[in-house]
């Protein structure tokens, strides 16, 4: 097994390669003198030999869960686990400081780097920082500031723990250089094409007088909300969720694709900075520092407390957490600091940590309940999904019954069976998490689960792909997907019909009314009315809807129909080049090349060829022409790609000082977006104005972008 792993890591070349060939040879060397052996007798050891045994263990695992969580961002274990598995080696490191010496410490900060892109030295080491579980823990940190320097108090700055990755970016006499992850701590990997896609990162600091370098420390994140678009647009997909927004942000930054990286809503904010000359003018506290970012247009932290005193920083911690559902953004602690730079400077850096800051870690959101049952989704494109049934349980102020497990690796993985005890997480307040199974509480009885082999929906023989961990349904007449299909296409990110759920469609397709997205054109509200879906009513304004959806920009239609390597930035690139969907259907393999009419949309031979294929299969261009006829893709307006906005749907409230609201509309047009004059989830951006309506609450509700005046005009180039 550690044979195994040291083989398969050895190309990345890193610091986890040293650690685990140290540590097999010690295993090794240790074994040969009988004091540890992984395949001896362990009964006879006594609790020392089995406590310098277990440490080898632990150091091991941290390597490896290190390697998940840095490199392959995809972490196996949660945050709690793993903050487990390091108190207690540092607990078994301080019994056995002889096993400390240098040659097998696991290096604390781990190594996100993956060897192939470019890398650079950071000025400042990037330090990770230390971490209280409790108050009290927290508190003597406190003390021993104030004990070790001889103050009676001390202000400390108490800022939100974003949970996203670290980032360390470079200006130079106010100008961007590069954006650095960390790494190492001292080297770090290049990633500033990617950082550069971010919205409201400056590549030039807003000041006459920067300073000559600094390095301004930061974290790269998604929001809750962006975090839930993206993976309702990846289920619509057909596409496997993203698990959590930290592991999105950190595998979105190590992307190769920056195009991709923009539909990723990543945020970045700012709490610190390494290098800072030259230093005399250094911001003199940390709570400076926030005034003299935020003057520089830099992005940084709000909803900080300065506190005083050791009652004022629990209160300040305490609030924080009791807030902490109501953070946009995950946050899993707080950060308490230091807030004078001097004293700072005074107590220096640890090997892995300042002196000066700790994080106090907020509680884990975990429980235990049963899994009932596992059901198989199938997916847009065929690939079936397993979902977990659980018995109903509150956790993070909902309850749930469900939950994805991804596919049947993860199954296989934790062994789980149905009828077991399993803890469940709610990773970053979104999506509820299976993470394991309560062994203990394992019955006798139980079986182990076999991933079914035949497509649950129409019972097609379900293939493996090459990776042989998903499992896809390749009919081409299963229902399922046929559904999927047609719940894409209705979705916001696509056409945008409103009021058509799951169980509309699975209720037209049921009477026999729908079998492709072209049937909902031609439904008429008898129709409706018999398939059981509402009152007249309720079916005329369907019908509407349906009707209304003709007039979607031929991007959404193109997005609607579901190609695959095609997203939303693919889609209005198409749209650009073909101008109308009946154009778009005579595509051919001549028009991405050099002269040829999609040849701007600098697609790479992957996305050329899903578009190729998909253009030939018969049923696509049935389906195709047949939405032609129905007036669908004709919209051919100019779309300016290069516009920020291209695409998007704006509305209106309220008065807007010197534009009129025609102006307004007009600006938006030119710029390749629309306007809509109610609020749907359709919309992107809410413009607000003097003395606003109604839309707004709605808009806020719905988690439409609310924008003022000075924005609108940014976003637009004027
Ligand atoms: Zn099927």
């Amino acid at each position: 097994m550690i044979g195994v792993s040291c083989y398969s890591l050895f190309f990345r070349g890193a610091i986890v390669v040293r650690v685990w060939l140290l540590v097999s040879m010690c295993i090794c060397l240790a074994g040969s003198f009988g004091v540890y052996s992984t395949f001896g007798d362990t009964s006879k050891l006594s609790e020392e030999e089995r406590g310098r045994g277990r440490l080898v263990e632990l150091r091991a695992e941290i390597a490896r869960h290190d390697d998940l969580y840095y490199r392959k961002a995809a972490p196996e274990i949660s945050d709690a686990d793993y903050d487990a598995l390091k108190r207690e080696l540092h607990r078994l490191e301080e019994l056995y400081p002889d096993l400390q010496d240098g040659l097998l410490i696991v290096d604390e900060i781990g190594d996100d780097r993956s060897g192939v892109r470019g890398e650079f030295r950071h000025f400042a080491p990037m330090l990770s920082l230390e971490k209280a579980y409790t108050e009290e823990a927290l508190l003597s940190f406190y003390d021993r500031v104030l004990s070790q320097l001889t103050f009676e108090e001390l202000d400390c700055l108490v800022e939100p723990k974003v949970d996203g990755m670290a980032i360390s970016v470079l200006y130079e006499r106010g100008e961007f250089v590069r954006a650095v992850s960390r790494g190492n701590g001292r080297v770090g990997e290049d990633v500033s094409e990617n950082v550069l896609r971010i919205e409201g990162l400056p590549r030039r600091l807003e000041t006459e007088s920067p300073p000559e370098r600094v390095e301004l420390r930061g974290e790269v994140y998604v929001s809750f909300e962006g975090f839930r678009r993206l993976n309702e647009a990846r289920v619509a997909a057909g596409e496997e969720p993203f698990a959590h927004p930290r592991s999105l942000a950190a595998g979105s930054l190590k992307l190769d694709d920056p195009e991709v990286v923009s539909e990723r809503s990543l945020s970045i904010v700012f709490f610190g900075y390494g290098a800072f000359e030259p230093v005399e003018e250094a911001p003199e506290t940390q709570s400076g520092f926030y005034g003299l970012a935020q003057s520089w247009g830099i992005p940084v932290l709000e909803e900080l407390r300065k506190t005083r005193g050791t009652e004022a920083l629990l209160a300040a911690v305490r609030e924080m957490e009791e807030r902490r559902v109501l953070y946009p953004f995950p946050m899993d602690g707080a950060v308490v600091k230091i807030d004078r730079a001097d004293v700072q400077r005074e107590l220096g850096l640890g090997t892995s940590a300042p002196r000066w800051a700790m994080a106090y870690k907020f509680a884990e959101k975990r429980v235990e309940t049963r899994l009932l049952g596992i059901r198989i989704q199938v997916g847009r494109t065929g690939l079936l999904t397993p979902v977990a049934e659980l018995e109903e349980i509150r956790l993070g102020g909902s309850s749930i019954r469900r939950a994805s497990l991804h596919n049947g690796g993860v199954i296989e993985r934790m062994d789980l069976r149905i009828g077991d005890v399993v803890y469940l997480e709610r990773a970053g307040e979104v999506i509820p998490n299976v993470v394991g199974v309560n062994l203990a509480k394992r019955k006798s009885s139980s079986t182990k689960y076999v991933f079914p082999d035949l497509c649950p929906s129409c019972g097609y023989a379900a293939e493996l792909d090459e990776g042989r961990v998903e499992r896809y349904c390749r009919s081409s007449t299963c229902p399922a997907q046929a559904q999927r299909k047609i719940e894409h296409f209705a979705s916001s990110r696509a056409v945008g019909i409103e009021g058509i759920g799951p169980a509309k469609i699975a209720d037209l397709m049921d009477a026999g009314l729908v079998e492709t997205v072209a049937d909902l054109y031609l439904l008429e509200v008898p129709d409706l009315v018999q398939a059981g879906v509402g009152s007249e009513a309720v079916a005329r304004k369907l019908v509407s809807e349906i009707s209304g959806s003709r007039a979607a920009s031929l991007w959404r239609v193109l997005f609607g129909l579901g190609i695959p390597e095609v997203g939303v930035s693919r889609s209005k690139k198409l749209a650009a080049a073909y101008g109308d969907l009946a154009a778009f259907a005579r595509a051919s393999a001549l028009d991405f090349s050099p002269g040829g009419r999609a040849a701007e949309v600098g697609f790479g031979p992957v996305a050329r060829e899903a578009v190729l294929a998909y253009l030939s299969l018969d049923e696509n261009r049935e389906l195709i022409g047949r939405l032609v006829e129905l007036g669908l893709g004709a919209r051919s307006e100019v779309m300016d790609t290069r516009s920020e906005v291209a695409g998007t749907i704006f509305v209106f409230t309220g008065a807007l000082e010197g534009l009129s609201r025609k102006e307004a509309m007009a600006l938006v047009e030119a710029a390749g977006a629309e306007t809509r004059s109610a609020v749907s989830s359709a919309c992107d951006f809410l413009v607000v104005g003097k003395e606003p309506g109604a839309k707004l609450q709605k808009a806020r509700e719905l988690g439409v972008e609310v924008i003022g005046l000075e924005k609108f005009r940014r976003l637009l180039g004027l």
